[in-house]
């Protein structure tokens, strides 16, 4: 696997191994009840969003665009993002969320990916993303500053290299997340 998709910048920061499983050993995964919720509540998604208002982003107006799949031979990078809010001078993204937690490193690093990607696509520049949490209805924002986009270069460099030289990961620290995990059964050393 060569290219980076976005999907692969969240995974990192929730566990780096779940990224090398994904691209070092495709096919070792189960598909989980979560992912499969995830894909039919996209239409779902488009008719709550077209009720908002765009207030709630700061915005007087924009144009949407949703479910753009966006690629960049120059970050190396591809995804697709819910949404693109477009206006004349600048644009912002928006994911949405179906679980409830509050949102994580995993997120910011996903949401800064899919701005970076929408600049080079849009030549826009991309100062803030929002993650809107689907069960309450609730809308964070998310600074894509200088910070945040080293982050994603080095996770960038990071999955690279895992890729090209099949270096093994460390665990994530966060072992209540390997409870529910696909590839619980190829991390006999968390247990
Ligand atoms: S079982 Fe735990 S350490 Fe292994 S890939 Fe899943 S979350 Fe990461």
């Amino acid at each position: 696997m060569s290219g980076v998709i976005v999907t692969d910048l969240k995974q990192w920061g929730y566990c780096p191994r779940i990224v090398y499983y994904r691209r070092v050993m495709p096919g070792v995964g189960k598909a989980t009840f979560k992912m499969e919720e995830a894909r039919q509540a996209q239409e779902m998604i488009e008719r709550l969003e077209l009720r908002r208002g765009l207030h709630e982003y700061g915005l007087e107006s924009a144009q949407r665009h949703f479910g753009m799949w966006l690629t960049d031979d120059g970050l190396g990078l591809a995804g697709k993002v819910d949404l693109v809010l477009e206006t004349e001078r600048l644009a912002a993204v928006v994911d949405f969320k179906l679980t409830s937690g509050e949102p994580g490193e995993n997120h910011r690093l996903q949401l800064g990916g899919y701005a970076m990607l929408v600049e080079a696509a849009f030549r826009k520049s991309v100062d803030v993303g929002f993650v809107f949490r689907i069960p309450d209805n609730r809308l964070f924002v998310i600074q894509v500053d200088e910070v945040l986009r080293e982050h994603v270069h080095k996770a960038l460099r990071s999955i690279s290299e895992i890729s090209e030289q099949q270096l093994f990961p460390p665990a994530t620290a966060v072992r209540a997340r390997c409870v529910e995990c696909e590839y619980a059964n190829y991390c006999s050393d968390v247990w």
